[in-house]
């Protein structure tokens, strides 16, 4: 948040494989940063498990007889986005002299991506790639961000172009899973380079675990006999839901029938039910976002999210 050299030397990152800090912590803020809206955008930028590091580069501004006089050392860098970040406050000097040094560090380094963040444009900004609508002070239940959007859309393109390479010339119906599967089946539908015709079900299910028992309450409204099924799931947890829609399927006599499943909670499962293609193996652990529920609640987030522990049953 301050000008560069008074903190030389106290780096720090975050996220995956963050380094200990070095510094000593100080009561109202937390080491190794000077500023409470540092330590806030860092715990903003764990939340959603943005990487960062903290001041990881000075850059020479102002040279005297050889000697380095002045420099510039922003506060982040985020590696995912290449973009420096330094943050500021309301308060109008201190502002001017940063808006200097940054207009000087873009002149003498254009590859460099540097942006001045105000509190309020960090929402905006994680918006631009793909994190919003909600911050984690809307999202009480929910603990971190375990896929980002990125990834999932990486992920939805690679499993698309491996289903249209399979399906090559041949028409298609995708039948999705209400209604958890909306957002995959969606972006899905939409890369696929093929015939496709689409479909829902809707089921419920009853009881847990081995007893647990599922219900179709809205059938197909097309004639699948003799035509390419690629059923598409959100999440396969112990297989037993799907296990039932398959048997399902199965009686209506299609030509061929396929899975193809966002998550895969592969260390539950009970029945050993078929994936063709998965787009994630994920760990035990109850995720929503992405069309995924807790409660009815958070299926617009843009990414999958953990719930805390202490809010499942
Ligand atoms: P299964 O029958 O495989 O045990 O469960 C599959 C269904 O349980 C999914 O279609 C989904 O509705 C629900 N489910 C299982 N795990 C999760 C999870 O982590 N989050 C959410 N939101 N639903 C889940």
């Amino acid at each position: 948040m301050t000008s560069s050299g008074r903190r030389r030397g106290r780096r720090r990152s975050g996220g995956a494989g963050a380094a200990a800090p070095v510094a000593t912590p100080s009561p109202q803020v937390p080491s190794p940063f000077a500023h409470p809206a540092e330590a806030e955008f860092a715990r903003i930028l764990d939340f959603y498990g943005i990487q960062w590091q903290y001041e990881p580069r000075s850059f020479p501004l102002r040279w005297e007889g050889g000697q380095i006089v002045e420099a510039f050392t922003p506060d982040f860098y985020l590696p995912e986005f290449n973009l420096y970040v330094e943050l500021t406050t309301l308060r109008g000097g201190l502002n001017t002299e940063k808006n200097r040094k940054v207009r000087l560090l873009r002149q003498m380094y254009p590859e460099v991506r540097v942006k001045l963040l105000k509190k309020r444009d960090v929402f905006r900004l994680l918006a631009k790639y793909g994190y919003g609508p909600l911050g984690p002070d809307d999202m009480p239940e929910v603990d971190r961000v375990l896929i980002s959007p990125g990834r999932l859309q990486q992920r939805v393109a690679e499993l698309a172009a491996e289903i249209e390479r399979d399906y090559a010339g041949q028409p298609l119906v995708l039948v999705g899973v209400l209604r958890g599967v909306i957002c995959f089946m969606a972006d899905l539908m939409r890369l696929l380079h093929l015939h496709a015709d689409i479909d829902f079900l809707a089921i419920s299910s009853y009881g847990a675990g081995d007893e647990k028992g599922v219900r179709i309450v809205k059938d197909l409204e097309e004639d699948v006999r003799g035509r390419h099924v690629l059923l598409v799931e959100d999440i396969v947890d112990t297989g037993m839901t799907l296990n039932r829609v398959l048997d399902h399927l199965e009686e209506k006599g299609p030509a061929s029938l396929r899975v193809c499943a966002l998550l895969d909670k592969r260390a539950r499962r009970l029945i050993d039910v078929p994936l063709h293609y998965v787009g994630f193996e994920i760990p035990d652990e109850f995720v929503v976002g992405y069309g995924l529920d807790f409660r009815q609640r958070y299926r617009n987030l843009p990414f999958i999210a953990v719930v805390k522990h202490e809010h499942l049953p």
